[in-house]
């Protein structure tokens, strides 16, 4: 097996024989494990302009004992993944149509993927910070309760509880396991995101 990259094309290719969606994996690109997509620079890719040749293989073909492989071809424009199309002809038209939308459009993804990442993380590194704030006034409770003859200012302030702004939902709170609830609400899901850096 080895080392592999994942292209991802919106919509994804189906397999001609049978109509299965098809994974794309490269070792042409100096594989690392990365995602990319139309519009990502590929650095590693083997040609500053070109068009490179691989195989697009499908699992389901090759269980049922068919032919199970296809070509397909990466359009590869100043080291920026133009396109992915499944015959020469078409991927050296992709390559001669390359033009300034393009890198406008592919601007565009990319910022939208910076502000939409930045946004997870804030949303991600709240919710982790206001599940430290409760687990240090559950404590601070616990403290307060068994010094009971001299309550301490300090942890009675922290045991106090915010705004309801400044909790988290219910649904973790109350989950049995609030850390594994708040990793679940902020797991990746989309494949299309998944290595967007
Ligand atoms: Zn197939």
């Amino acid at each position: 097996m080895g080392l592999f990259d994942t292209i991802v094309v919106d919509p994804p290719f189906l397999c001609e024989r049978c109509g299965a969606t098809l994974e794309i994996q490269t070792k042409e690109f100096d594989p690392g494990m990365s995602t990319y997509r139309i519009g990502s620079v590929i650095s590693s890719a083997p040609v500053v302009v070109g068009v490179v040749k691989d195989s697009l293989f499908c699992s389901a073909c090759h269980s049922a004992g068919r032919t199970a492989s296809d070509p397909i071809f990466f359009v590869i424009w100043h080291h920026i993944l133009a396109g992915v199309e499944r015959t020469e002809d078409a991927a050296l038209a992709r390559l001669a149509s390359v033009d300034r939308p393009d890198l406008i459009t592919w601007l565009d993804q990319a910022q939208r993927g910076e502000r939409e990442w930045r946004q997870r993380f804030r949303r991600f590194y709240r919710d982790v910070k206001l599940w430290h704030e409760h687990v240090e006034r559950e404590n601070a409770k616990l403290a307060a309760g068994s010094a009971a003859t001299e309550v301490d200012s300090e942890s009675e302030a922290a045991a106090r509880v915010p705004f309801r702004f400044f909790l988290l939902p219910d649904e973790i709170l109350n989950s049995p396991d609030p850390l594994a609830e708040i990793l679940s609400q902020h797991e990746e899901h989309s494949p299309e995101a998944d290595g967007m850096f």
